[in-house]
């Protein structure tokens, strides 16, 4: 069967996720759907003389979208394969006060301009393999929610993970899920220090899909060797306790094991990581390898009946 292939343009895009969202595109399953998305500052950082403080700020976050995926409904899983990340060749990072780890430290506002050249990300003197990857990428949720923000519906989860190869599965709520992505990076690292990245406009191509029923209570990463729970809370703590509870329940089902059998396993081959540290919600994940778990006992330990 031959599957059809859409393109968003970026001046197709939102703010916030939620029920006031509509589709400007729909797509049925197994659909391509190539997205170009600006960067986070919605383009409006072109020099290093410009500094953050003197940009629009009601345009931060876009996210190009959102589409509609024919036959999604409340309870499905929406899956989005990443097939290919192409980001332009300017990159932007910037330093806020009081923003970041060292938000206390950070008393100016600063910008560098990255070039982004043949899979390197040059900063300064300094030469960087890029590594692309989605930061903003959900779905509509009951609740108005920033794209500044992540949460079950997935958002603002800078993870670096969510990269070329990578599968995410969100809990679709609201007919067609309405998925929408942008502020892709061009390299982070884990935890996103600064709470920026090299911020690019890009070229994203996904395929869409449905896990009819399968809603996750949160994000579900498939990764070439492992799966990772994506959870997110203002409190670290708390939000590593949930990931964990559903890395065991699902590690039991998976493995027909004890939920006490289950524990000691996550406890011997499931991997705490940080996604990020500086949003309203941090960013958690729980990282569990293909060998003891299957997409299916996952979905299943974390159906959501929302
Ligand atoms: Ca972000
Ligand atoms: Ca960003």
């Amino acid at each position: 069967m031959q599957c059809s292939h859409h393109h968003i343009s970026d001046d197709r895009c939102i703010f916030a996720f939620g029920p006031s969202n509509s589709a400007v595109e729909k797509a049925e399953p197994g659909a391509l759907i190539a997205f170009t998305t600006l960067d986070c500052f919605s383009n409006q950082i072109t020099t290093e003389d410009q500094c953050v403080t003197g940009i629009d700020f009601s345009r931060i976050n876009p996210a190009t979208g959102p589409v509609a995926v024919d036959g999604a409904v409340r309870g499905d899983a929406l899956q989005v394969k990443v097939l290919e990340i192409v980001p332009e060749t300017r990159g932007t990072i910037v330093t806020i006060p009081d923003a970041g780890i060292l938000g206390a430290e950070t008393k100016k506002s600063t910008t560098r301009i990255c070039q982004v050249k043949e899979g390197s990300v040059h900063f300064g003197e300094i030469t960087l393999p890029a590594r692309p990857m989605i930061g903003v990428i959900g779905v509509a949720c009951d609740e108005e929610t920033s794209c500044g923000n992540p949460g079950r519906h997935g958002g603002n989860l800078d993870t670096t993970l969510i990269g070329a190869g990578a599968t995410l599965y969100l809990p679709v709520f609201h007919d067609g899920g309405l998925l929408a992505l942008g502020d892709v990076h061009a390299v982070m690292g884990d935890g996103e220090a600064c709470v920026a990245a090299c911020e690019v406009p890009a070229e994203v191509t996904v395929r869409v899909g449905l896990c009819k029923g399968r809603a996750p209570a949160w994000p579900v990463l498939e990764t070439d060797d492992a799966f990772s729970i994506l959870v997110s809370d203002e409190d670290l703590a708390h939000a590593f306790e949930e990931g964990f509870a559903y890395a065991v329940r699902a590690l039991a089902k998976a493995n027909e094991l004890s939920w006490e059998d289950a524990y000691m396993l996550a406890s011997l081959v499931a991997d705490a990581g940080v996604s990020q540290l500086v949003n309203p919600r941090k960013t958690i994940r729980v990282r569990i390898p293909k060998s003891v778990m299957t997409i299916t006992a996952l979905l299943e330990a974390m159906h959501h009946d929302a």
